[in-house]
């Protein structure tokens, strides 16, 4: 099943996001669901909030990014997230998101995390991660607290992407992809 993204304006997407209980839904339908919704969207991660549920889950498939650089694709499912630790050296790379269409900008993070989670079987992992998967991993964990990737641009840059970000939240951008429009400018 293919769910509408939602997009920036939506209070979902601010909400920070609760641990899934295991054996309260089925977390493999809904993995498949958000790949399907992703990659139909042309995306490589996916968190729980963008189609509009506020639970600590997200989907990641780095492939399409990596086979430009030569890499194997990165593919995993993680639930009930927490981030144990950060490398201190940080980097600078421009990213965007299926819920904010046609706003990149540059955001500085970690270059590598250390990431405790399960998987959509309930195993436990802890992993080290770095280059692109930290990346990704690290701009999807954020939706489940509840923070978008241009929440950390500052200064003139995020003057420049504001009025953008109106304009999606009155409705006014371009997506080749299914999105929800919000309640409010149905209404009007
Ligand atoms: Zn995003």
């Amino acid at each position: 099943m293919i769910y509408p993204i939602i997009l920036y304006g939506d209070p979902i997407l601010k909400k920070p996001s609760e641990d899934i209980v295991p054996g309260s839904l089925d977390v493999k339908t809904l993995s498949d669901d958000m790949f399907q919704t992703m990659y139909q969207a042309s995306g490589v991660g996916l968190a729980a909030p963008q189609i509009g549920k506020n639970l600590r889950m997200f989907v990641i498939d780095s492939t399409p990014m990596d086979e430009d650089e030569g890499n194997e694709g990165f593919k995993r499912v993680f639930i009930n997230p927490t981030i144990v630790g950060f490398e201190e050296e940080e980097q600078a790379f421009e990213e965007g998101c299926l819920s904010i269409p046609g706003v990149r900008a540059d955001v500085v993070r970690p270059t590598k995390i250390k990431i405790k989670y399960f998987d959509e079987n309930w195993q436990e992992h802890i992993d080290l991660l770095e280059g692109l998967p930290a990346r990704i991993v690290q701009h999807e964990y954020d939706h489940i607290e509840g923070i978008l990737f241009t929440d950390h641009v500052k200064g003139l840059k995020k003057r420049l992407i504001k009025s953008k970000l109106n304009n999606i939240s009155k409705g006014q951008f371009e997506a080749n992809y299914k999105v929800k429009i919000p309640a409010k400018i149905l209404k009007k």
